[in-house]
């Protein structure tokens, strides 16, 4: 078949990073989980202070107690993995609740590594490629969509103020700590698109791929999505930093760029883009789950024939998305 004309799916694509990134990220492999404390309470196997106890500020923490565990020769960290043998990690926390921290531990601080990660996954593909973007649907409606192309992409830097939740993440044995929202201050870097022969390089469609860091309030795609990423509309952007933070920083405008520079990061994203451009170049024979991008994919939308997934699970959390395109061109 011949498929150079198909453009890029950035759905898709994201689906596909998510996945690669969060399976391999470097700073959490061969972690489990031993213990959480939910916003108000305290971990117990940890004699951390809480970040307000730094004069940092009071919002509302969630911790999270990892065991590094000795190499266990695996090449992927699955959220299968992610649980203690055995035993749950107390506090009455539902699956969906341990997939969000999954997610929330991987995405921490990552706005810049997913920015890298894009920018060198897009550098991949020639500048002629065409992109297609979709947005979720709304109720009725089918969600907006169209054709761009790779170029029509701009990083923006955005400065906000008091972050509504932080999260304190520590490792063991080594009592690694890492924090993030608990200061005043809070940046987030995210790609933008807009329209082909839209000269004016106006923002339409905002995809952050480190929006599991928020937790719940970071899925996407649309604003109830149940999905591992946010891509928003314009208004779904400016409504989701209203659910993250507490508003705009007065002192800083938003800042945008063509390109970053390098990360500390670059081999092992360069690793996790060719995975995925190879994904996607063999699309047609290999399939991977619409929710978590499992390359173990067996279920088959039975509506279009054309969304693969897990199991059922995945394919019910993905529906809200899928729906709006099932059948469709
Ligand atoms: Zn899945
Ligand atoms: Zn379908």
């Amino acid at each position: 078949m011949d498929t150079t004309d198909e453009p890029l799916d950035l759905y898709d694509i994201a689906v596909l990073l998510n996945y690669e990134r969060a399976t391999t990220e470097p700073r959490f492999r061969h972690t489990k989980l031993r213990e959480v404390a939910l916003p108000g309470t305290r971990p117990k196997t940890v004699a951390f202070k809480a970040p307000n106890e730094h004069e940092w500020i009071d919002n509302d923490c969630t911790w999270v107690v990892l065991d590094q565990v000795p190499d266990q020769s695996s090449d992927r960290d699955l959220f299968s993995d992610f649980l203690p043998e055995g035993k749950k990690p107390g506090g009455g926390i539902s699956e969906q609740e341990l997939e969000t921290l999954f997610y929330q531990v991987r995405c921490h601080d990552g706005g810049y590594i997913n920015i890298g990660l894009l920018q060198i996954l897009f550098n991949m593909f020639p500048n002629d490629t065409k992109l297609k973007i979709r947005h979720a649907p709304k109720n009725k409606s089918p969600g907006e969509s169209y054709i761009t192309s790779v170029t029509k992409r701009v990083i923006i830097e955005e400065p906000f103020m008091y972050p509504k939740t932080s999260m304190a993440i520590a490792i063991l044995p080594e009592n690694q700590l890492l924090v993030s929202g608990n200061m005043p201050n809070f940046e987030t870097a995210i790609m933008g698109f807009g329209a082909l022969d839209d000269p004016s390089d106006e923002v339409k469609s905002y995809l952050d791929l480190s929006s599991m860091q928020f937790g719940d309030a970071g899925r996407g795609p649309g604003l109830n999505g149940k999905q591992l990423f946010a891509l928003d509309t314009t208004a779904e952007h400016q409504s989701r930093v209203m659910r993250t933070m507490g508003g705009n920083d007065p002192e800083k405008t938003p800042k945008t760029s063509g390109a970053i520079r390098g990360t500390p990061y670059d081999d092992w994203l360069t690793e996790v883009a060719t995975r995925v451009k190879k994904k996607w170049d063999n699309r047609h024979e290999e399939h991977w789950c619409g929710h978590c991008g499992s390359p173990d994919a067996t279920s088959k939308c039975a509506g279009c024939g054309q969304a693969w997934y897990c199991g059922k699970d995945h394919q019910k959390v993905a529906w809200g998305f899928h729906r709006g395109y099932c059948n469709k061109a």
